[in-house]
């Protein structure tokens, strides 16, 4: 019920004021995260709760299957403020095993305008090919896709003009590429950070080494 939720949200105020009275006066004076978070809408798949962070120690951008679209002035606006203004020092682009969106980009049905937005993830999936775990392990196949999604977005963060230019002026920002279990509640590093102009390509250079296969 709705009237649950503001029950709750009253019993999670008085209890925060309780432990420190001045701590909604101390939050709202002030935001400085130094992380910003780039998930997937998965419901699953919350933030602040994974990572045990309190109410302004992440600036958090979600979509579904965490996608980097270039001209997604959504996204751009939010790494924009993230970097010039909250001055974050990493960002986090992380997936989940089992995700709905990667799910639905490889399943080959019709499902609507979220097809168009799932594209990057076939265009993905193509360029691996034959590198992927094969149809009859469809499982592990997926779960592929979803660590090289991943992967793809931190190289496709770091070629941003925003992250570029940070880096030019000597920024110390990091990005990295994380992927979280939902049957085990754990997160894995998938050891695909960039923290500078040279880092770009080999952030984009997919775990399954197809580009230096040839492919
Ligand atoms: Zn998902």
């Amino acid at each position: 019920m709705l009237s649950d939720l503001f029950e709750h949200n009253r019993r999670w105020a008085d209890e925060k004021r309780r432990d420190d009275p001045d701590y909604f006066r101390k939050l709202a004076g002030l935001q400085r995260p130094e992380y910003l978070w780039i998930g997937c809408s998965d419901s699953r798949v919350p933030a602040n709760v994974i990572t045990g962070l309190e109410p302004g120690e992440v600036f958090v951008h979600r979509n579904v299957a965490n996608l980097v679209h270039r001209a997604d002035v959504n996204l751009l606006s939010v790494l924009e403020f993230a970097v010039e203004t909250l001055e974050v020092k990493h960002v986090i682009v992380c997936g989940h095993y089992g995700c709905g969106g990667v799910r639905a980009a490889m399943d080959g049905n019709r499902h609507g305008v979220i097809d168009h937005w799932l594209q990057p993830i076939r265009d993905i999936a193509d360029g691996c090919g034959e590198f992927l775990p094969g149809e009859d392990d469809r499982e592990r196949r997926l779960d592929r896709i979803c660590e090289i999604n991943v992967q793809a977005q931190v190289a496709g963060l770091a070629r941003t003009p925003i992250i570029q230019s940070a880096w030019k002026r000597g920024r110390a920002i990091a990005i990295h590429g994380w992927i979280y279990g939902l049957d085990d509640g754990l997160l894995r590093n998938l050891e695909c950070s960039a923290s500078g102009p040279g880092d770009a390509v080999k952030a984009g250079r997919c775990s399954c080494h197809c580009i230096d296969k040839g492919q």
